[in-house]
């Protein structure tokens, strides 16, 4: 305990003696957070300094192996760390899939080849990872993926189209699932394969959005060469690292939305309060009208309980527990929260939420109003609620198909 708290002191000083001055104190929100990669353009001299000096201690992935660009820090060290970022508002300096899907990945079913050359790459943030699952034909029923890799020699030649990768445009490599022997079970045939994105035959198209902005693409694989070595555990056992990915994926968006004791996307949960006395007006401190102050409160109540919840959860993963079925649970509950809390934001701004640009609205206004959006989709990225709940069903509850 003495270690922990020698620890916490070491690290307060460190990051007061290091973080740029202009980042302390910063609110975070994930639109202006460092994604990394070949084609990141960062947004201030501070951000690019920030990710140097966070990479150069391994804290951009506190617990992973120094070996591989990590901190080499336990799970109590690395909470320590939050607890310091948070203490002094600061940033993360690195996000992405990198860090929170295919480096958890590596690090279990990677092999040693495969560690050395991606995991510092990714701490360092110099390669963007994208997600190649989806496809015209494969949402939810992910297995049914036809995406076709065939051997040739030390290579695969694969072909076929993947959808909704989301920033693919902006991404250096993808991690994807690909057909290796349509005559098995579907969940049999499939190999969980590395494709650098700048391989000739890969092909990216973005999708536009009503709202003007491509956060989605359509990749298109047009026999492109994968070499062998690209494979993560066996040929045709991709399905199980596929799942484990997905348990860690569903685990880093309930997270975002409400995981507590560290530093993070700015809080739904924090601003609501905020706006409603702002917009609703106040008694003394409480908000004027009843009715919203009760439902302010209670999505209060319950943000603060979910986070204590994946805070606790969090403790056991980063000891060493892989992600399991809860991590469904973790999904649906944080994602129907982030939108309630969303829904009553719209609803205590009234018009003022119905901007989308140009004068007459704040830019926190239209903030809040992207963010609603958004939140439209939490409930089907990373696996449907509906599917969510299957799993629940089946694995958790132990209900018959
Ligand atoms: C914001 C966002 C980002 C995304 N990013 C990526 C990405 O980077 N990479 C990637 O590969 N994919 C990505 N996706 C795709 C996402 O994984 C799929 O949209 C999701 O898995 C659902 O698949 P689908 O869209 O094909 O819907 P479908 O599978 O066609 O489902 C349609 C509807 O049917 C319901 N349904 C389907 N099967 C069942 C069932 N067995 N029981 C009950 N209900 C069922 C679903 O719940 C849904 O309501 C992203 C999606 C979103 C919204």
């Amino acid at each position: 305990m003495a270690d922990l708290e020698n620890f916490r002191a070491d690290t307060r000083n460190w990051l007061e003696a290091n973080a740029p001055s202009g980042l302390k104190g910063s609110s975070f929100s994930e639109l202006e957070g460092t994604w990394g990669g070949r084609k990141w353009v960062f947004k201030n001299a501070d951000q690019e300094a920030w990710l140097a000096i966070m990479a150069e201690k391994g804290f951009t992935a506190p617990t992973w192996p120094t070996e591989y660009g990590g901190g080499g820090l336990s799970a109590d060290e690395a909470k320590v760390l939050r607890q310091e970022m948070s203490a002094l508002r600061l940033p993360p300096a690195l996000i992405g899939f990198g860090l929170t899907m295919i480096g958890p990945t590596l690090l279990r079913f990677g092999t040693e080849a495969q560690k050395l050359e991606h995991l510092p790459k990714i701490c360092r943030g110099e390669i963007r990872w994208c997600q190649g699952y989806s496809e015209p034909g494969a949402g939810s029923d992910l297995a049914a993926v036809a995406t076709r890799a065939e051997r040739d020699g030390d290579d695969f030649i694969i072909s076929g189209q993947k959808v909704w990768t989301s920033y693919a445009d902006e991404c250096d490599w993808i991690f994807a699932l690909v057909r290796s022997d349509p005559d098995v079970k579907k969940q049999e045939g499939i190999t969980f394969l590395l494709i650098d994105m700048d391989s000739p035959g890969v092909r990216v198209k973005p999708i536009l959005l009503i709202s003007g902005k491509s956060p989605f693409c359509e990749t298109f694989f047009d026999a492109v060469r994968v070499p062998v070595a690209n494979v993560v555990s066996e040929i045709n056992a991709g399905w199980t690292v596929a799942k484990a990915l997905l348990g860690h994926e569903r685990s880093m968006i309930a997270d975002a939305f409400g995981g507590g004791g560290g530093p993070k996307k700015a809080s739904s949960g924090s601003l609501l309060a905020g706006l409603a006395r702002k917009y609703a007006g106040t008694e003394g401190e409480r908000v004027a009208d009843p009715v919203l102050r009760d439902q302010v409160a209670r999505a209060e109540m319950e943000t603060q309980a979910f986070g204590l919840t994946v805070a606790r959860s969090r403790d056991a993963a980063k000891a060493g527990h892989q992600p399991g079925p809860e991590s469904s649970l973790f999904k649906i509950a944080a994602t129907e929260l982030n939108q309630k809390r969303y829904e009553l934001m719209v609803q205590i701004l009234g018009p003022q939420a119905v901007g989308w640009e140009g004068p007459g609205f704040e830019e926190d206004e239209l903030d809040v109003t992207r963010e609603w959006l958004r939140s439209r989709g939490n409930t089907i990225e990373g696996g449907t609620s509906e599917v969510q709940l299957n799993i629940i069903a089946k694995r958790v509850l132990g209900l018959p198909d």
